[in-house]
């Protein structure tokens, strides 16, 4: 899989007209995918609030509004984020983890559903701001989903994320004590994972918290949120997960376990960010240079500043040189941006097509996760995105910094002063 959502006239057009590299998404794409998921989904009550993090840009944030998503939040600047464009209340859900006083004052004056990562956040909130009538714990299983989870978020053990079982029983029972009226549970244990059969072990075992919580506390939980993860098919080999697949399964556990158990209408929530956004954003870049030593070397000028996750995670993102489909591919290169790290590399002994300076290339499955993560070492500027809107007009939604944004912080003599 891995397709460009636009065609290549459409990409060489927009890097004819604006400096590159520069984001470009496409609106029709992710309105689709978000109505596909919602979709899927019907036989429910589902919800599905998209991780802000992922693509935090207004224009991005809008349409997925208007399709029925809401927004999850980690932090103060997400949650103004929402704020400013008209996102609040129940439609925001506020996870975070190590979370600041400020962040959970913001939270609650948005009167946004706050997910609480850990049991001493709940002395810490009820200090800042008191406790709302609406709380969710974030739950760590402590062990992995079942035998050979190979793209979990790593070892349960090990994440820093989360309440244990126990202290989410314990802490249910506190917060109700101090007059908390409604409740949630929320896990996140999978990231960009491609198996649908991981998705409904991970709702087997929430809803296993939320039938025990039931028998055991008296306690009913409004919903459950299974977090994000839905991968995305980076590699030409993948295929991309099957939605029905995974709301398939889920119902039938929910028939099975919830259903008997009196919590049939609980709400189900997922906070997808990857899977919403990631395939319908490229990262257009053009050959700066080529340069041949021990190995052949291709330079853009796109770099690990406009996109982390090669050089972070060594993260695959497929390639396309545009106007170059049918040629044969030449052998292999390195793609590589300035950075003063070798590291800074978006693909590694990759076969392309013989490239030319002057060459457009589009990096794939960037719409998530890509300019979000964005940086400025070695005074790199983060670059301007672009929306093709659903009428095929090409709108810019973030400008490119200039560098007096760069100098913007620093007490810097202006030029000749
Ligand atoms: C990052 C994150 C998400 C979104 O993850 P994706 O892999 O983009 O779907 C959802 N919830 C939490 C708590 C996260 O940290």
């Amino acid at each position: 899989m891995s397709s460009l959502p636009f065609s290549e006239e459409v990409i060489v057009d927009a890097a004819a007209e604006f400096p590159t590299p520069f984001y470009l998404y496409d609106e029709t794409g992710i309105r689709e995918n978000a109505q596909r998921l919602i979709k899927a989904f019907d036989w429910c009550d589902f919800k599905e609030f998209f991780a802000v993090k992922a693509t935090p840009n207004p224009a991005i944030l809008k349409a997925l509004a208007e399709e029925g998503c809401g927004a999850d939040c980690s932090s103060l600047a997400e949650l103004v984020l929402c704020e400013r464009i008209g996102i609040r209340g129940e439609e925001i859900i506020f996870t975070s983890n190590d979370t600041p006083a400020k962040d959970f004052e913001k939270a609650v004056e948005l009167g946004a559903i706050i997910n609480l990562d850990d049991i001493s956040h709940i002395d810490y909130l009820d200090q800042i701001c008191g406790l709302p009538e609406l709380l969710c714990f974030r739950y760590n299983p402590g062990k992995p989903l079942g035998s050979d989870t190979a793209f979990i978020i790593g070892e349960p053990q090990e994440a820093k994320y989360g309440f244990t079982r126990d202290q989410l029983f314990a802490g249910f029972e506190d917060i109700r004590r101090r007059g908390v009226k409604r409740f949630g549970l929320h896990t996140m244990v999978l990231s960009n994972e491609l198996n649908s059969s991981y998705f409904a072990e991970t709702a087997k075992m929430i809803f296993e918290v939320a039938v025990d919580l039931k028998k055991e506390l008296d306690l009913t939980l409004e919903f459950v949120n299974l977090g994000g993860g839905l991968g995305v098919p980076y590699r030409p080999e993948q295929e991309p997960i099957d939605l029905q697949t995974i709301s398939d399964g889920i119902r039938q556990l929910q028939q099975q376990m919830l259903v008997p158990a009196g919590l049939g209408s609980m709400r189900i929530c997922m906070e997808n960010g990857r899977v919403m956004t990631g395939p319908y954003g490229v990262l257009v870049t053009r050959v700066l240079h080529q340069k041949q030593t021990y190995k052949h070397y291709v330079g853009v000028d796109a770099c690990m500043a406009n996109l982390m996750r090669p050089g972070m995670y060594g993260a695959y993102h497929h390639l396309s040189v545009m106007g170059k489909p049918t040629q044969p591919d030449d052998a292999p290169c390195d793609v590589v941006g300035s950075l003063c790290e070798n590291n800074d590399k978006f693909a590694i002994d990759r076969p392309l097509p013989a490239v030319e300076t002057g060459d457009i290339i589009a990096i794939h499955d960037a719409g998530a996760h890509g300019h979000s993560m964005g940086f400025q070492y070695n005074g790199k500027l983060r670059s301007a995105e672009y929306l093709r809107t659903t009428d095929g007009t090409i709108k810019q939604i973030r400008r490119a910094e200039t560098l007096d944004d760069y100098f913007a912080t620093l007490d810097l003599p202006t030029q000749g002063q």
